[in-house]
Order: C-alpha cells, then sequence, then structure tokens
C-alpha cells in the first residue's frame, strides 16, 4: 500500500504548517495553490522558472490586483484582471476582506508580526481537545520555523515615536510598547524590510515566507508538491473520497483531483465561500456555515505627519501606538515602502514617506455572515454591534489631537483577519473535521470559534499544525490522484 496522500487547498500560514506537519509524518502531500510561485531568491534556487514577479514598478498598475469580488459583480460575482496580480478584494456590505495568492499566501505581503494571543487562554475550552496547554507544543514548533525576533524603539531610529512627538504626553511609547516580534532574517532591520522585502512581496528572504520556512525541506525532497495556478472551485463527495474541481488558470482547462484526504486551508473568507459553493453541489454541511464571521476588529486609518521624518526609512511595521487612557487598545503603526517601489514625482514621493498605516485590533462581535445566493458569495457585516471599531476610531482621533497631525479613516470598513464561518463546534470538531464529512478538514481561521483580537498568523499556523497532526491517517479511504 502506498503512503497515504492529501491535499491541501491553499499555501499561506494555514496550508504550509498543515502540508509541513503532514509530511513531516511521512504523508505525500500536494497543495493546490490559485496563486503563482513568485520570483523571490528561494524560488529561483529550487530551479522554477515560471515564477511572477511582485508588483513593484511600472508594474504597480497591472500587477498588484488580481481579482475584485462583491455582489454586484457578474455572474459569478467576482472579475480575474490578472492571474499574477497580487492581492484579491471582496466588497462586502459593511466589511470588505482583503488577501493575496501567490505560493506562500500572504505571508509575501504580510507585516510580519508575529505574536501568541494577547488572551493566554484563548484556546481553553474552544473545543473538543483544545486548551492553551495542548497548543504549547504546536506554538512552540512554528515558532522554532518562523524565528520570530523581538524589536524595541532602538530599531526605529528617528521613526520612534517618543523622538517625533517628545509633548504628546497622553501617548505611551515605552520599551514594552514598542517591541514586536517580526518575523525577519537577521539582516539589519533597516535593510532587513525596506530593502528588497516589505509589504508587497520579499524577494531576498529578509522577511521569512512560509514558502520558504515551513515547504522548503520538503519541496526539495519531493514530499510536497505545489500546483500553482490552479484554483479549487468546489469539492463534491466521491465513494472514494472527495472530488475537487479545479481550474488550471495557465492553460484554461478545468481538472478533476480526488483524495480521501482533503485540508481547507485557503484563508477563512475562501474556505467558507468554497464550502458554501460546495453545499449548493450536494456536499452535505451544517447550516450554521458562514454565520459568526468578523474582521478582528480591523479598523485603520491614513497618518499624515507634519514633519520630515522619512518613516520608511524603518521596518515596515513600525510600533505600537497606545493610549496612556486606553491601554489595552492594541494599535500598530506601519509604514510601508512605497517610495521605492514606484515611480513618482519627487513631492509625492516625499508625501508618501511621511505618511503611515495605523491600524487597530481588538475582539469584535463576530456578527458577520458569509451566504450564497444565485452562485455569487455576499458578506453582511454590522460595525455598529461590534463596539470595539468605535473605541479604536475614538483613540486614533486622539492620538492625531493629541500629535497635532492627521489621521483620516477610509469610508469603507476593511479586514485583512478574516475570522470565523466554519467554527469549532459549529462546523467543524475541535480537530478541525467538518461534521458529517469525514477526510475533510479546516485548518485555517474560519475554524476559530472567538474573536482573536490581534494579529493571527502565528495561531493560524498553530491551529493548521494542530490540525494536521491529529488527522486520521490510516486508510480511510482509498487515495487516489
Ligand atoms: C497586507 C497584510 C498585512 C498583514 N500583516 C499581518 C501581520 O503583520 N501579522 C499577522 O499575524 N497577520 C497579518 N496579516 C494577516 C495574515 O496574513 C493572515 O492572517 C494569514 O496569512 C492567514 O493565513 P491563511 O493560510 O489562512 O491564508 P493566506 O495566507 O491568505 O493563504 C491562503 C492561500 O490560499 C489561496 N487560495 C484561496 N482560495 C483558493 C482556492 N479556491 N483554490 C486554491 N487556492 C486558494 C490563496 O491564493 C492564498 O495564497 C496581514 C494580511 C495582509 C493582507
Amino acid at each position: 500500500m502506498g503512503a497515504p496522500e492529501a491535499i491541501i487547498i491553499g499555501s499561506g500560514f494555514s496550508g504550509s504548517a498543515a502540508a509541513a506537519a503532514l509530511a513531516e509524518r511521512g504523508c505525500a502531500v500536494t497543495v493546490i495553490e490559485r496563486g503563482p510561485w513568485r520570483r523571490t531568491d528561494f524560488v529561483k534556487s529550487l530551479g522554477i522558472e515560471d515564477a511572477a514577479p511582485f508588483p513593484r514598478g511600472g508594474r504597480m498598475t497591472t500587477g498588484f490586483l488580481r481579482s475584485l469580488g462583491g455582489v454586484s459583480f457578474n455572474k459569478s460575482g467576482r472579475v480575474l484582471f490578472n492571474r499574477n496580480g497580487l492581492f484579491d478584494v471582496f466588497l462586502g456590505d459593511g466589511l470588505d476582506v482583503i488577501g493575496s495568492a501567490s505560493v506562500g499566501g500572504n505571508s509575501h505581503v504580510y507585516g510580519g508580526i508575529s505574536m501568541r494571543p494577547v488572551d493566554r487562554a484563548y484556546w481553553d475550552n474552544a473545543g473538543e481537545g483544545l486548551s492553551a496547554a495542548a497548543m504549547e507544543a504546536d506554538y512552540e514548533a512554528v515558532e522554532r520555523l518562523l524565528k520570530p525576533r523581538r524589536v524595541g524603539p532602538e530599531a526605529l531610529g528617528a521613526a520612534a515615536l517618543a523622538k517625533r512627538f517628545p509633548s504628546a504626553s497622553k501617548l505611551m511609547t515605552g520599551a514594552d510598547e514598542t517591541a514586536l516580534s517580526l518575523a525577519i532574517s537577521n539582516a539589519p532591520l533597516g535593510e532587513a524590510l525596506t530593502g528588497r522585502g516589505g509589504l508587497f512581496g520579499c524577494v531576498d528572504g529578509s522577511k521569512r515566507t512560509v514558502d520558504e520556512t515551513f515547504l522548503g525541506p520538503y519541496l526539495r525532497s519531493g514530499k510536497v508538491r505545489v500546483l500553482a495556478l490552479h484554483e479549487v472551485e468546489a469539492i463534491t463527495r466521491e465513494d472514494s473520497g472527495y472530488a475537487l474541481h479545479v481550474r488550471d488558470l495557465k492553460r484554461g482547462k478545468n481538472v478533476v483531483l480526488k483524495s480521501g484526504r482533503v485540508v481547507l486551508a485557503a484563508g477563512a473568507f475562501n474556505t467558507v465561500s468554497l464550502l458554501l459553493k460546495s453545499r449548493e453541489r450536494g456536499l452535505r454541511l451544517t447550516e450554521a456555515l458562514g454565520s459568526h464571521f468578523g474582521g478582528n476588529g480591523d479598523t485603520a486609518g491614513i497618518w499624515r505627519q507634519k514633519d520630515d521624518t522619512d518613516l520608511t526609512a524603518a521596518t515596515p511595521t513600525l510600533q505600537r501606538v497606545r493610549l496612556k487612557s486606553a491601554p489595552d487598545l492594541d494599535i500598530v503603526e506601519g509604514a510601508a515602502p512605497f517610495p521605492g517601489f514606484m515611480p513618482a514625482p519627487g513631492f509625492v514621493t516625499k508625501g508618501l514617506s511621511r505618511t503611515s498605516l495605523i491600524a487597530g485590533m481588538g475582539k469584535d462581535k463576530m456578527n458577520g455572515e458569509v451566504s450564497i445566493a444565485d452562485g455569487r458569495i455576499r458578506l453582511s457585516y454590522n460595525p455598529d454591534e461590534s463596539p470595539i471599531i468605535r473605541e479604536l476610531e475614538a483613540a486614533f482621533d486622539e492620538i492625531a489631537r493629541e500629535t497635532g497631525t492627521k489621521i483620516e479613516k477610509p469610508k469603507r470598513l476593511f479586514t485583512v483577519h478574516p475570522t470565523g464561518g466554519a467554527g469549532i463546534g459549529r462546523v467543524v470538531d475541535g480537530g478541525g473535521a467538518v461534521y458529517g464529512c469525514p477526510g475533510l478538514y479546516v485548518a485555517d481561521a474560519s475554524a476559530f470559534p472567538k474573536p482573536l483580537g490581534s494579529a493571527p498568523s502565528l495561531t493560524i499556523a498553530t491551529w493548521a499544525r494542530h490540525v494536521a497532526r491529529g488527522m486520521e491517517l490510516s486508510n480511510l479511504y482509498r487515495s487516489n490522484k
């Protein structure tokens, strides 16, 4: 009998962590990823020639957006602009969702913050077999691979809050408040994330991306293979397991892949959407699917400075910004190295180097709902039911007043941290197994039963590892390619 095989949908933090944990157990894994390989030093070292560049310079206009979705779009509810584009945007009612597509998922574009839940008891009573203690070994294993590095104010140079706003007495700028764990290499901080790495992709490995850290050894040994530019459109049940209906985006062909073990790791919003589409095609899933969906309290603003400090000369994720009046609110300032990536006149570059993104996170009510009608995915979310969002907006106003600067809030609320919709106890059990569908698992944040309220990638990878380590690998079905 051959080695058991599993198919994983998605290659971000969850898919790569699950693939690595399964490969570690001797399982041959196929990862299906709708985005392309990215042209990085690591991918070149694998001998993969067919890799897409990141959107930089002139490519910013064509390579930035991959797809735009929402109910008012065409029959399918989504327009694919460029299969090699980086970002996917879904416009919902009350909340938009932003993600990206590449082998390595969002690890290419994320801010590098790697942290455990602020609520240390997050996993306690979260589901059968789950507790903070039960997850400890998985957190440690993921941290060993991501190697997050703690940074303090010394790394921030002129961009440090205390230097920029010495008279802002309501801001907390102590060492503990500015220290962040970033998943970056050991290169000097300034170079690590503003050079060839950063929010728009990391070419040189200065930011640790999961295609390299989690999958690298298994890609080299052949234990894991990745089908890039392949998008799973639906999953149906077969006698021998599951059939995945896949669009080969490069060749413009439909293919069907089969396996007895399938792990959904497409990012919370995509996983819920895929399960809803699959339910329409007969997959038996509970009514609770799509409910209890949240945006991690994500609230953002554009922060315009008045002085000449070049914020892009530090790390893209700069520092925590805390208010003495609301020390529990988790607010981060990040400056993307835009100037180096875009051809723009000097005054635009200068303006951008003085502009940063201020973002807050917190526990929202997870009162959103993802649903499907006429084949189109819908998302509805009422931010007014989540006090955290108004609290964060009020904190932004206070920070702007205190520092004599401007923070502009976007008209639409968006999240880069979608959570829930296929929650533990509702759609899956404490091991990520989908109720009523043996061999089908959910390894991403759609399974999170409650809001996390802090940067989630480390916890998502940890959950995925937990799911993969607990998966039934006996001959549940005869796997077949
Ligand atoms: C700009 C930005 C900055 C961020 N910064 C931070 C940060 O600093 N710290 C932090 O903790 N988190 C951050 N996040 C969030 C973090 O990136 C996500 O929480 C994390 O990537 C989720 O991991 P995942 O594996 O579930 O999904 P992803 O990383 O999104 O990976 C899912 C993959 O699945 C693929 N996929 C989707 N649907 C299909 C399909 N049908 N078929 C095949 N493939 C599919 C996608 O293309 C994607 O590559 C940030 C996110 C963004 C967008």
